[in-house]
């Protein structure tokens, strides 16, 4: 966490605040969380800049600025916090702390000081990798055919690589594969046709309902009011392990699986 659907929701809530609006300084509390340039280059890059567009890349959140571009990635717990003028002090774990000429701040907030931002020139630079977004029009089920093609590796941690499709995390990955009624330990390469069509419908399903609930907010996540989302009362599996399975009342398991908390529903999932 944050995954597409909380990036998303903090993208869409921030972007009436920022856009047109220009930095005139930040704070780096956690100056290791600069990824690129230098701490110093960074503070004295961005002041000055303006915000044309802001968008998510898979968990990235980019800011194009009339010079450059501002990438951030929020990793475990992390959120932004949009303070209007005279909001006084950042909230606890702030680690950066941007002034804006409208005297509004944008506090980018990491309890475990995990993410990072990067200034440079193009976002391709840090975005470059990502797979396709599993949401936009443009991702077919041939696309995810092509993109699993030749796996032999559980499906799983294959929807978890940012480079196979992008912004898929622990939660999502869960959902869908819930959803699609697919164990998460299966290889790739032996899902039928059959299931590769249930599970393309089933990571825009799980992806879109969390958009549509505003993100989910289990342990730090918030949005940028500070509000918390609603998916997390929403779930099938995640973190509903010992408790019924909405569709077959088999109480839903957790394991660990590949180093991740994995929950499935035994009997729904084949
Ligand atoms: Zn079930």
């Amino acid at each position: 966490m944050p995954e597409l659907p909380e990036v998303e929701t903090t993208v869409r809530d921030l972007r009436p605040h920022l856009i047109g609006r220009t930095f005139i300084a930040v704070e780096t509390l956690v100056p290791r969380m600069v990824r690129t340039p230098s701490p110093d280059a960074f503070a004295s890059g961005i002041a000055g800049r303006t915000a044309q567009t802001l968008d998510r890349r898979g968990k990235f959140i980019v800011a194009r600025l009339d010079r450059g571009a501002m990438v951030a990635h929020l990793m475990m717990g992390g959120a932004f916090r949009w303070a209007a003028p005279g909001s006084g002090d950042p909230v606890r774990f702030t680690c950066f702390r941007f002034h804006l000429d409208d005297r509004s701040e944008l506090w980018l907030v990491n309890p475990r000081t995990l993410g990072g931002v990067w200034l440079v020139d193009d976002a391709s630079e840090v975005v470059g990798h990502l797979g396709p977004e599993p949401l936009d029009d443009d991702f077919t089920l041939e696309v995810l055919k092509r993109q699993l093609a030749g796996r032999t590796a559980p499906i799983k941690p294959l929807l978890l690589d940012q480079s196979i499709i992008a912004g898929v995390g622990n939660i999502y990955a869960d959902e869908s594969l819930f959803i699609a009624g697919i164990r998460p330990e299966r290889p790739a390469d032996e899902l039928t046709d059959a299931e590769l069509a249930r599970l393309h419908a089933a990571i825009r399903e799980a992806l879109d309902k969390g958009v549509r609930l505003r993100g989910t907010s289990f342990d730090d996540y918030l949005n940028p009011d500070g509000s918390k989302g609603e998916h997390q009362e929403h779930t099938n599996v995640f973190r509903r392990e010992g408790k019924p399975c909405s569709q077959c009342g088999t109480l839903i398991q957790k394991k660990t699986f590949r180093g991740r908390g994995t929950h499935y529903c035994p009997q729904c999932q084949r």
